[in-house]
């Protein structure tokens, strides 16, 4: 029986005993494997690194979209930056009064995620509120005249293509991109293992914007502890006073599995040592 092992970190691996390899190809951009466990159900690997599962993806898609999309309370415009699996559109969807664009580098993630992820994706990609652009992050950010409430960078790990997502020069042009009281979240591994990349996003995210800081989700296959997700801002009163959040999930009628507005502010709760990572 064939074994899928992600070796992300040194000296430590997560496997997975593959019960059916559904698609396996090199892309022009990373080598893109899904296939079927057990215990978690159909599972999206790039370049070796599991992107998610379908036991437990809905931590991380609902946490990264619901958080800000809550918390600014008037959402209109999402831009997703990476996110090809359509996990995290499918959640931005359920607010009816947004429309998002998504920037994937990768056309086949998309392809494929339409041929064997339904259970992510749903119809999302075919929303008429979607227009999906199959480019380099930085390159449309770059170009584009558009801007947005939210900005979600749902990317790879910062290796090959991801890299540039990480760093100043693109977070400062994410900034220009948004709409006053608009707030910009990235994907900044987990903190045990990731904790230098952590600190360099936040670093970088405090010098461009008024305030910046992180929350954690707990995905269980993002091993190592929870994963930080940074949020950065020129209002910080966009990250969501209690009542007036409580009020808003309570209004939207979603019902989630993770994300509520009790997650929500607990989730910026940050232990010293995930603390200290954000100073200077
Ligand atoms: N939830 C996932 C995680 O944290 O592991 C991220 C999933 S999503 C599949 C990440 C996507 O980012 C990939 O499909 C990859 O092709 C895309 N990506 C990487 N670099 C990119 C770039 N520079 N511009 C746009 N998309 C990029």
């Amino acid at each position: 029986m064939l074994n899928y092992t992600e070796a992300l970190h040194d000296g430590y691996a997560q496997s997975f005993r593959v019960d059916r390899l559904v698609h396996y190809e090199k892309t022009a951009h990373q080598e893109l494997a899904i296939f079927d466990n057990a215990s978690f159900g159909r599972v999206l690997a790039l370049d070796g690194v599991i992107q998610l599962t379908e036991r437990d993806h809905h931590v991380y898609h609902e946490m990264i979209v619901h958080t800000p999309v809550f918390g600014h309370g008037e959402v209109r415009d999402v831009l997703i930056v990476g996110g090809g699996d359509g996990g995290a559109l499918r959640e931005a969807l359920r607010h009816p009064d947004i429309r998002v664009t998504v920037v994937e580098i990768d056309a086949q993630v998309v392809e494929t995620a339409r041929r064997h992820l339904s259970m992510i994706c749903g119809a999302a990609f075919d929303d008429p509120r979607v227009q999906i652009v199959i480019d380099d992050g930085t390159a449309f950010v770059a170009r584009t005249d558009r801007s947005f409430d939210v900005i979600l960078i749902d990317s790879t790990d910062p290796v090959g293509p991801a890299k540039a997502l990480f760093s100043p020069e693109f977070y400062a042009a994410c900034r220009r991109r948004l709409r006053p009281g608009g707030a910009l979240v990235t994907q900044n591994g987990v903190p045990l293992f990731q904790g230098e990349q952590l600190r360099a996003s936040m670093i970088a995210l405090r010098r461009i914007f008024r305030y910046a800081t992180c929350y954690l989700a707990a995905v269980p296959t993002y091993t190592g502890g929870p994963i930080a997700l940074g949020f950065a801002t020129d209002d910080p009163g966009r990250l969501g006073e209690p009542e007036a959040l409580a009020a808003r999930v309570a209004a939207s009628r979603l019902e989630f599995r993770y994300y509520s507005a009790a997650v929500h502010l607990g989730a910026f709760a940050l232990p010293p040592a995930v603390l200290r990572l954000l100073e200077p």
